[in-house]
């Protein structure tokens, strides 16, 4: 008798798309930005949301929806929309339930964009954001909280400083204080994390990372839980509560009721209005990438803790970040989060300072040198000579970034191939 629920393995490749008898059996590339109708009374009923159905690819289309199903299924949600940037989802995922004059609270470790987003980008936009450390107590999580708060958010594991957002605490904190917590769950993917398991409510990636896997395509996406209950805090979510006007006086949250209420709401206001999708040919390779999501994310972890103990052991590192390893700050958090494995990222410096480590990385071979990270090829990057060149060292520390620090990204490639061509950049040192 089969399980009940396939299996996390089985939902990277079958969930979503599902063939009828005699259809394609990959995924089709529905490469059209409008769809037929015979009568204009049809069309009406879907531009007033009586009936689901497509119309314009802004809003939705079949491929990007069935990846969106996909990953809804993944992470454990009730509904998900494609965004044709990680850094789309971010902000879609706050500002549809905050807006000018709202405020939020943000893990202060996080991605950099992440952070510009919030601190200058929204607040130009009239949204305050408060930023408070991941390890911050509940009574100072609590302090951060104002009447116009809106969210709490964070990062399950922060790029790139690589702490675990201890997501059980953070969420039954913002419950308390009536509102919702968003997990950017990109780099542990659903595969390492169900942040939601732990009572998060909506949850976000960059599809780019290791969804797609590949390099090959800039994406995201936003997952609702569909458990938060709006209308319970619904003095702080007009949006979700009170009439929309551009829909003729529906009420989100009364029509789609708390599975479909925020998702929805994304879709027919924020995509409509903002026009920031991703195409339904990024969406095909984000699902090619999922297909083997599982497979690469065990291989990532597995090559990443032993560079991370390589590095660990070396003589010419001055410290290493992997929270999988034991006696890492992070890796009590990460066995309760993290049970599988944490990501394929190390951090770690090179003893000798910020000459040493650009000596080191062009000592490197077979790993290149990149911005990117989270795919399949093994990247590095010294922030301190490239991403961060202008800065001086004190300048550096200040922003939390060592003048000896690399990110390292580990690929799937051969273990004993990445070893190797390590230790010979360390041989390019004294
Ligand atoms: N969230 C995290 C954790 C990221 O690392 C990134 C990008 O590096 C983003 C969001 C933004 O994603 P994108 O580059 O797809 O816009």
């Amino acid at each position: 008798m089969p399980h009940t629920e396939p299996r996390i393995e089985t939902l990277c490749l079958q969930a979503g798309y599902q063939p009828g008898n005699g259809e394609p059996r990959q995924i089709p590339i529905i490469q059209s930005t409008t769809f037929k109708y015979d009568t204009g009374e049809e069309m009406a009923r879907l531009f007033n949301l009586e009936k689901s159905g497509y119309f314009y690819s802004r809003l939705q289309n079949p491929t990007c929806d069935n990846v969106a199903a996909k990953i809804a299924r993944l992470e454990g949600g009730a509904a998900a929309m494609l965004t044709g940037s990680g850094q789309a989802a971010s902000f879609l995922s706050v500002f549809n339930i905050c807006t000018a004059g709202g405020h939020i609270i943000c893990a202060a470790e996080i991605y950099g964009g992440t952070f510009n987003l919030f601190a200058h980008t929204m607040k130009n936009m009239g949204i305050e954001t408060t930023f408070v450390p991941v390890r911050c107590t509940d009574d100072e999580l609590r302090a951060a909280f104002r009447p116009n708060t809106k969210l709490v958010f964070g990062e399950t594991l922060s790029n790139p400083s690589l702490s675990v957002l201890d997501i059980e605490r953070f969420a039954r904190v913002a419950h308390e204080q009536g509102v919702p917590l968003i997990v950017d769950n990109t780099f542990a993917t659903p595969i390492n994390c169900h942040p939601f398991e732990w009572g998060a409510d909506i949850v976000t990636h960059s599809t780019t990372k290791y969804m797609d896997g590949h390099a090959a395509t800039v994406g995201g996406v936003v997952v609702d839980s569909g458990r938060f209950d709006w209308t319970a805090h619904a003095e702080k979510f007009p949006g979700l509560t009170t009439p929309d006007a551009t829909y003729h006086g529906l009420v989100y949250a009364e029509r789609f009721g708390r599975g479909g209420a925020y998702i929805t709401k994304m879709v027919a206001q924020l995509m409509r209005d903002l026009g920031c999708v991703q195409s339904p040919q990024s969406a095909f390779l984000v699902n090619l990438g999922l297909e083997s999501l599982h497979l690469r994310m065990a291989r990532h972890c597995e090559n990443a803790t032993r560079v991370a103990r390589f590095l660990k052991d070396h003589k010419k590192t001055s410290y290493v970040r992997y929270p999988s390893l034991p006696g890492d700050e992070h890796h009590e958090l990460a066995k309760k989060y993290l049970p599988n494995g944490s990501c394929g990222v190390v951090s770690f410096g090179i003893a000798g300072g910020r000459e040493a480590a650009e000596k080191w990385m062009g000592g490197l071979k077979r790993c290149i040198i990149a911005t990117h990270v989270a795919d399949a090829r093994t990247s590095a990057l010294h922030p301190a000579s490239t991403t961060h060149r202008q800065m001086t060292d004190r300048e550096l520390e200040n922003a939390g970034i060592r003048p000896d620090s690399i990110r390292l990204s580990v690929g799937i490639e051969n273990i004993d191939d990445l070893l190797e061509d390590l230790e010979q950049a360390f041989g390019m040192l004294p």
